[in-house]
């Protein structure tokens, strides 16, 4: 399998799975993508069924990654999916359990991982595989970073013990809830760098942006990212969809339907990328939160980004993005993969006018017959009435993004076809909007009893990149 950019040209080179594993964007800004999709026919769809039947998820994973991994050994990539994904990184044996709610509604329980967000399923292959990566190369990596929440935790869990590789985490001093600080700064690790900028997200932002935009200083220190838009991440993604839909359907043809809350467009992305290989998914349910980019897009054709002072901090924070990074992956299949109109698009138009209008083309048109989305935005009370609803019906408590997904889902439930909102989180991350919608805490699981009174490891950081690069020096040490 070879790999091709979204913003290509026919003549371009094209890198294979292990030279994309550690880059971010292509060298022409665009994203990289499969050259095509692997087709699962009935009988590759009802092999699947057979083996997460007998080697459980880390068997399935391994059969579907290596549909597009073609450069490391079978047999090491089967041991790296059981590093990955196995009972004692992840809650339940099952990785990715389901169950039924009333109404046609399932829920795929995507958060059992380390840090009780779905990120820990795309995290924990990604730690396993650059291990391995950097190993044969000989290699070393420092991850530069900044999070606002799950994806800076999600990726030190993952990163954790693993050799060859470094983390620099940076967060907004005080502004992350009391949990998702403990859980990062909990980390007893000298490999694992949490940093607490003065300022807000977006300077934690600028300040990996100037520290790694500076080449000669990237090279020196080995600098690298664990960036959503990453391939690998995505394609880890994309098991989880077939592990759920093989879970909820019992016969090889059974549709299925999909509800996911979104952000920047990884999750769902990787739901379309099970469908364009066939796997029988019949809608894919966009759910935004207010910050509705992309639940716009889907509705009028138009793809507005928004300036951060318009975007809103709302009680589903992990979905408050003004823009979507993987977004662009979307639009090269929607425009039948002609790279052209897609730099058109995304290098000319939206940076010079903020917004593309797709409007009145005939692959618009299209878009809910072939690609199978519908959209949907939730508000603050939707979500918290979504909350309460589903623990009165069901007894069960979600969090505030899987209601955003459970709330939108609600409206296109279809007769006969099962609807699976993808849970992105467990509700002990976000316990004052539980509380504020159910009178209640949310349960603590084992794992994380008593986290917020271990002692801290974080360095405190002016926001400054001369302090950020001697920190670096510091730690990495030549
Ligand atoms: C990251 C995240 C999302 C958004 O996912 P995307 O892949 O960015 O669309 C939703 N919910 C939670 C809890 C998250 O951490």
């Amino acid at each position: 399998m070879r790999y091709l950019s979204t913003r290509g040209r026919p003549d371009d080179p094209r890198p294979g799975f292990s030279d994309i594993l550690l880059e971010g964007l292509a060298p022409d800004g665009g994203l990289y993508l499969p050259e095509t999709y692997p087709r699962a026919d009935a009988g590759v769809l009802a092999s699947w069924r057979i083996l997460l039947g007998s080697g459980g998820y880390p068997a399935l994973a391994h059969a579907i990654l290596s549909e597009y991994i073609d450069d490391v050994p079978s047999d090491d990539l089967r041991a790296i999916c059981e590093r990955a994904y196995n009972d004692s990184v992840f809650a339940t044996a099952d990785i990715v359990p389901v169950s039924e709610l009333d109404g046609g509604l399932w829920l795929a329980h995507l958060s059992d991982g380390p840090t009780a967000a779905f990120k820990d399923l795309a995290m924990q292959l990604l730690g396993q595989l650059f291990e391995y990566e950097l190993a044969r190369r000989g290699q070393e990596l420092n991850i530069l970073g900044a999070t606002s929440g799950d994806t800076g935790s999600a990726a030190e869990y993952a990163m954790l013990g693993r050799h060859g590789v470094r983390v620099f985490m940076l967060t907004p001093a005080g502004r992350m809830t009391p949990f998702q600080q403990a859980q990062m700064f909990s980390l007893d690790d000298p490999a694992i760098v949490n940093v607490a900028v003065e300022g807000v997200f977006d300077d934690c932002q600028d300040l990996v942006k100037a520290v790694a935009g500076d080449l000669a200083f990237k090279q020196r220190y080995s600098l690298g990212a664990v960036n959503s838009i990453n391939w690998a991440r995505l394609v880890a993604q994309v098991v989880y969809y077939v592990a759920a839909w093989l879970r909820v359907s019992s016969t090889d043809d059974e549709v299925v339907d999909f509800c996911v809350p979104t952000g920047n467009f990884g999750n769902i992305m990787a739901g379309h990328v099970a469908r364009m290989m066939g796997v029988p998914i019949g809608r894919l349910v966009l759910a935004t939160n207010e910050n509705n980019v992309l639940d716009e897009f889907f509705r009028t054709g138009v793809y507005r980004v928004r300036s951060a002072a318009e975007t809103q901090a709302t009680s589903s924070p992990s979905m408050d993005i003004s823009k979507a990074s993987n977004f662009e992956r979307f639009v090269f299949d929607l425009l039948g993969r002609d790279a052209d109109r897609v730099r058109e698009l995304f290098a000319v138009q939206l940076p010079a006018q903020g917004f593309f209008d797709l409007s009145g083309t005939p692959e618009f048109a299209g878009l809910a017959d072939r690609f199978g989305f519908v959209s949907g935005s939730s508000t603050h009370a939707d979500r918290l009435a979504s909350i309460a609803q589903v623990w009165q019906q069901d007894g069960v408590l979600i969090d505030p993004h899987t209601a955003d997904g459970v709330q939108v889902a609600r409206r296109f439930v279809r007769p006969g076809v099962p609807l699976v909102v993808t849970e992105t989180a467990l509700p002990v991350k976000f316990a004052e909007t539980i509380v504020e919608a159910v009178g209640r805490e949310p349960e603590r699981p084992e794992r994380f009893a008593g986290i917020e009174d271990l002692p801290r490891h974080v360095v405190d950081l002016p926001n400054d990149a001369a302090a950020l690069k001697s920190l670096i020096a510091a730690r990495v040490g030549h």
